[in-house]
């Protein structure tokens, strides 16, 4: 990973940029993560001037990385959090009614086995506080999704499936890109390539931040009111390295994907199920293959390197004790650090999902902002808000009706034909586009509107176009392909892109970037080494019917 971001760097050396603008900034906000660019839009829609800075491209940590299910609550029923578990249901409805091209309902199922350590009455009724708690009163299950998991989980189990509403987010990079915009247009300034060195203090107070600009190597004091500190799994080593003691520890946990072929008859559902452990393991639909996942404690010294062979074995071994008959085809895998808190995040999802917002004994004015989840984010956001002394407006109450006429698809279909009429663009295309970037998609049929190569696709593989790539370039803060390909628009991610793909992509971008032949050979050599550190080509099978039976 490190030298994924050595290439990245060399990347955007030849870039030229002005210095930050020498104010006092009302708030900086250290980390370009979901949670970083959230709260930089919450300050700068407030009106604070706001300074957001990330050390690589943005959504490049733990938000492309982790699992993509939004509003898990059953751990907040356990504990009793009510409160804590309608606020997530009330903003995974926000998102599902917001970013409707994003964020998608799901059928949830829960599968137990024999040997659970769960009890079916219990997790009736979790399912029944749900439904009150929310609002999935008419909700009703897809009994054909639910007959489809129940043959593939085979008699033995099919009793104990559980029905729920669950929702994913396919891409939280994405949304993390709509959310910057946002924050830009606000007035925040965004920096990518620009790493927060420390925090400077006087007399117990954070007054600014001192960085250093990865593109021009310059260093500058920047003042602030306040500092945000949102590096997320870095955030305890950011603090030391400011010499800012941590009132809390991180658990060294990360999570751990398997990207897996499609295999027949496998469902269309979230399936949440115990692995051979007794802790939780999903297996969610996702970009056309299926992501199966879990949290492990993080034995990695690099956090970010792919899943080790126990690990892919762990994962394997789980999924085939539900699900005995099935030939697992692995396509890639991927891992990321998680920032947990506390002893026991790795049995309990609670403690992991949970946010936090942390005043540092004896540094004021310094504020450390850490979530576990997409949807713990909102209420990070906003008690970080609330110690900000932001005067914002309560969000207006968002109501989504579950059901097959809740417009999503109507709505898609009414973007796709509104790009598909504006800019000779084919429907097909266009449709590609709106499920990516929703209303945006009518932005970028208007820059693809009057020429023909930036309707171009950008692989003969793909649907998406080289304008999107220019959009990314314009409006999104991205600096090289890797980030284009990989996070703006996550084509790269597909399980059949490939380095000729990858070339493609640079020549026909690479011309409205004014990048000379060389300069689009080392791009393309930093999107194939991010992308071979990234996502993990795992080796051959080994066999584990042994590992089974024991
Ligand atoms: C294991 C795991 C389980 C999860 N489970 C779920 C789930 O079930 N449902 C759900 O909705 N979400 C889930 N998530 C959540 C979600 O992915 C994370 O909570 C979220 O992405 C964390 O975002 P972040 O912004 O805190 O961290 P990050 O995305 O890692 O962002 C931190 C950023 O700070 C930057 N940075 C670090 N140091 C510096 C510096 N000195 N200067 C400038 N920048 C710096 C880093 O480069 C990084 O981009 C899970 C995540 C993980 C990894």
């Amino acid at each position: 990973m490190v030298f994924a971001h050595l290439t990245l760097c060399m990347g955007v050396s030849t870039c030229v940029r002005a210095p930050i603008p020498a104010k006092r900034f009302d708030v900086v906000v250290i980390g370009g993560g979901i949670v970083g660019v959230a709260i930089a839009r919450t300050t700068a829609l407030a009106g604070k001037s706001t300074l957001l800075l990330e050390q690589h491209d943005f959504a490049s940590g733990a938000t492309c990385r982790g699992p993509r299910i939004v509003g898990d609550v059953f751990s907040d029923l356990e504990r009793g959090d009510f409160a804590i578990a309608r606020e997530t249901l009330r903003e995974r409805d926000r998102l599902l009614v917001e970013r409707p091209h994003l964020v998608r309902p799901m059928t949830g199922i829960i599968a137990l086995g024999a040997e659970s350590r769960r009890s079916k009455l219990e997790v009736r009724f979790g399912l029944w506080l749900r439904r009150r708690l929310g609002n999935a009163s008419q909700w009703r299950p897809n009994d054909a999704e639910i007959d489809l998991a129940k043959q593939a989980l085979g008699p033995q189990r099919a009793a104990s499936v559980f029905a729920f509403d669950d929702a994913t987010c396919d891409f939280p990079e994405r949304l993390v890109a709509e959310w910057l915009r946002e924050a830009v247009a606000a007035g925040a300034i965004a920096r990518n390539y620009c790493r927060a060195l420390e925090v400077v203090v006087k007399d117990g107070t954070a007054v600014g931040v001192r960085t250093r600009d990865l593109c021009t190597d310059m260093e500058q004091e920047i003042n602030a009111e306040w500092v945000v500190n949102a590096t997320g799994p870095f955030a305890e080593q950011f603090c030391s390295d400011s010499h800012i003691e941590t009132p809390r520890t991180i658990a060294p946990l990360r999570a751990i994907h398997l990207a897996l072929q499609r295999f027949p008859a496998a469902p269309e559902a979230t399936i949440h199920f115990e692995g051979v452990d007794g802790n939780e393991v999903m297996l969610s639909p996702w970009n056309g293959q299926l992501l199966l996942s879990a949290v492990r404690p993080n034995s990695n010294a690099l956090p970010f390197a792919g899943p080790s062979e126990a690990e892919q074995d762990y994962l394997r071994l789980s999924l085939n004790s539900i699900l005995p008959g099935v030939e697992i085809r692995v396509n890639t895998a991927f891992a990321a650090p998680v920032a947990a808190f506390g002893e026991g995040a790795l049995e309990s999802p609670g403690e992991r999902n949970r946010s936090l917002v942390l005043n540092h004994p004896g540094t004021g004015k310094f504020l450390t902002v850490i979530s576990g989840s997409l949807t713990a984010s909102a209420f990070a956001v906003a008690e970080c808000g609330r110690q900000l002394g932001l005067r914002t407006r309560p969000d207006s109450e968002c109501v989504y009706l579950p059901g097959r006429g809740n417009g999503i698809e109507a709505t898609l279909q009414h973007w796709a034909h509104a790009v598909a009429s504006s800019s000779r663009i084919p429907e097909r295309v266009a449709r590609s586009i709106a499920a990516w970037h929703g209303r945006g998609a009518l932005c970028i049929a208007r820059l693809a509107a009057g020429n023909a190569e930036l309707r171009t696709t950008l692989c003969p593989h793909t649907d998406h176009i080289v304008a999107e790539a220019i959009d990314a370039v314009r409006y999104e803060g991205a600096l090289t392909l890797a980030d284009i390909l990989m996070r703006r628009l996550p084509v790269a991610l597909s399980s059949c892109w490939s380095e000729e793909c990858t070339r493609t992509a640079a020549q026909r971008i690479g011309k409205w970037m004014n990048w000379s032949a060389a300069q689009n050979d080392l791009q393309v050599e930093c999107v194939e080494a991010e992308r071979a550190a990234f996502l993990v080509k795992p080796g051959p099978l080994r066999d584990l019917s042994d590992q089974l039976a024991a």
